[in-house]
Formats: structure tokens, sequence, C-alpha cells
């Protein structure tokens, strides 16, 4: 949700916003600044994901993004980072976009954030761009009472570390933090890297189903597995919390995860708008 000022409820299910920059962080992925309207400012936990309706020229279409913002979370800017999909119809739109490109936005969506009693050890396990929702997490960590985080990143190679420098001086940083890069394709050598995929890692971690409490986000066959091996483990679904980027074509249900109240809302916004 963005809270407008001046605006009711109604108004606040979606709402529109244009991109400000683009960036490139790696041979596959760019991350992307929209700024919503002057007088509003988001309302999210971090963690969560919104919906975006774009257009191209076969008209509109929906995909879901995790907020990735890190350096101001409840401002105007809504930061994401995107990995290309060969011939995917959002990559094709925002990978040849200019600034100014509009979408209309719901949201905030999603269970991935910050459980409300505090466990002895979070771990947050991501690949590749899985690794957006953690960022506004960790930020939110950085006001105390996590002993411990671990987060566990696979990537294919080294150039697919995106915001590595942020993660380096975080784990400087911050003594409760321990940052470990799982490198699938490349040998590990620095001291935070290690060989091979992070369920391998969250098997050396030695996990306890009465203190730590699991974040697992991005490709669904790792997090099938890893909560395949925690579930043995002893864990109950309340401490492994998943979201899988699933493909927009499997997740087009979710759109009638929408309350009628909800959609008759929507829709009462988009006559208003003339969309
Ligand atoms: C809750 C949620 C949060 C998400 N957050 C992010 C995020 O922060 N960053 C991000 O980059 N993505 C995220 N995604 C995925 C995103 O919504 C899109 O699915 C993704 O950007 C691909 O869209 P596209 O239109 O380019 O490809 P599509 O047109 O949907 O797909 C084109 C083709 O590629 C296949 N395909 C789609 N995605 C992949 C993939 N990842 N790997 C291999 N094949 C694929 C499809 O099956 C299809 O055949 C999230 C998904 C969910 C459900």
């Amino acid at each position: 949700m963005c809270n407008n000022s001046g605006s009711s409820a109604m108004i606040d299910l979606m709402f529109t916003v244009r991109l400000e920059r683009v960036r490139t962080l790696s041979e596959s992925t760019k991350d992307f600044r929209f700024v919503c309207a002057a007088n509003t400012s988001l309302d999210y936990k971090p963690g969560q994901f919104y919906r975006f309706v774009f257009a191209d020229e076969h008209g509109e279409f929906e995909r879901s993004y995790s907020l990735c913002n890190f350096d101001e979370l409840y401002g105007q800017h809504m930061d994401l980072v995107i990995s290309e999909v060969g011939n995917g119809r959002a990559t094709n739109l925002l990978f040849n976009c200019q600034e100014g490109l509009e979408a209309n936005v719901t949201g905030p969506f999603g269970r991935l954030t910050l459980p409300e009693e505090v466990p002895g050890r979070l771990v947050m396990v991501a690949t590749s761009v899985g690794l957006a929702p953690y960022m506004p997490i960790l930020k939110e960590l950085e006001t105390g009472g996590f002993p411990e985080v671990v987060l566990l990143l696979g990537v294919r190679d080294r150039s697919e570390f995106i915001y590595g420098d942020v993660l380096k001086d975080y784990a400087e940083q911050h003594d409760y933090f321990e940052l470990r890069l799982c490198l699938s394709r490349e040998k590990a050598t620095a001291g935070y890297e290690h060989d091979g995929y992070v369920n391998t890692q969250i098997e050396r971690l030695g996990v306890n189903p009465d203190s730590d409490h699991f974040l697992l986000c991005g490709n669904p066959e790792m997090i099938d597995d890893a909560w395949g091996y925690l579930k043995e483990s002893g864990f109950k679904a309340k401490n492994v919390v998943r979201e899988k980027y699933v493909f927009a074509r499997e997740s087009r249900s979710s759109a009638k995860a929408l309350t009628a109240e909800q959609k008759q809302l929507i829709a009462a916004k988009l006559k208003k708008y003339g969309k």
C-alpha cells in the first residue's frame, strides 16, 4: 500500500508508479527504481512484494516483484531487482524501456517477513534475485533484537553476486550477521564463500527446530528441497516461511486471492482514472 495523505483506503489499493532509474547489476540483472506520486509514502512490511500491471503492445499484464529497498524503506521509491528471462514478457518490456514507464501497482502482499517472536537464529536463504526481499529486512534488523542472522545466497558465479559490496560491508559492521555465498560453478576462495548449493549449507548449519526460524525465497526447486530437509529435521511450517518465484502463468491464480470487495474497489479506481 502507498499511504496517500489526502485519499481514502479505496484509492490506496492501487497506485501508479513511474520508472525513475535503471542500473545494470550483472549481465542478466538490473535494478529498477520506481517513484510513487509526491504526496505518498510506502506502507509495507520489509520482505513483502507488490503486483505490477504493465502495458505493452499486446495489452496489460501483471507480474509480482519483491521490494528490494535498502537505503530508504518507507519513502516514495520502490526498488526492484529483476533478472532477465529469455523471451519473457516483462523482461522484454523492462530491459528495453525508457525512464518514465508507468505501472499500476497493488499490494503489499506476502508473509516473508520477520517473525514476531525473536528466534535464537534467523536463517534467510535465497537463490539469485530471491535476495531482493532480504535487503529491506536487513535494514529492519538494524533496529536490533535478533541475536543471530545467517544469509545463505546461492549464485552460479561471482558475477551474479548482486549487492556484494553492500552485503560484505553489512557483515563487517554487524556482529549478529553471517554471510555465506554459495557458488555452484566457481571455486570458493574468500572466507564467506562456499562451494555448492545453499541446501548443502543448510545441512551444515546444524539446524535446530526449537530455536531456528527459516525464510526461503527464490527458485521453487531449491525451496522444495530445503523444506523437505527441514521437515525431516522436525521443523513445522510456521518456522519455515517460503516464497517461490513461480512464473506468471503459475501464479495467475493468485489474482483470485483478491476479495470481491477488493476487486470492486480496484474496478472503481480504474473507472475513475479512465483505464
Ligand atoms: C511473489 C513473487 C515475487 C517475485 N519477485 C521477483 C523479483 O523480485 N525479481 C525477479 O526478477 N522476479 C521476481 N518474481 C518473478 C517475476 O514475477 C516474473 O515471473 C519474472 O520477472 C519473469 O517474467 P517475464 O514476464 O519476463 O517472463 P514470462 O513471460 O512470465 O515467462 C517467459 C518464459 O520463461 C519461463 N520463465 C519465467 N520465469 C522464469 C525463470 N525465473 N526461470 C526460467 N524460466 C522462466 C516461463 O515459463 C515462460 O516460458 C517474483 C515472483 C513471485 C511469484
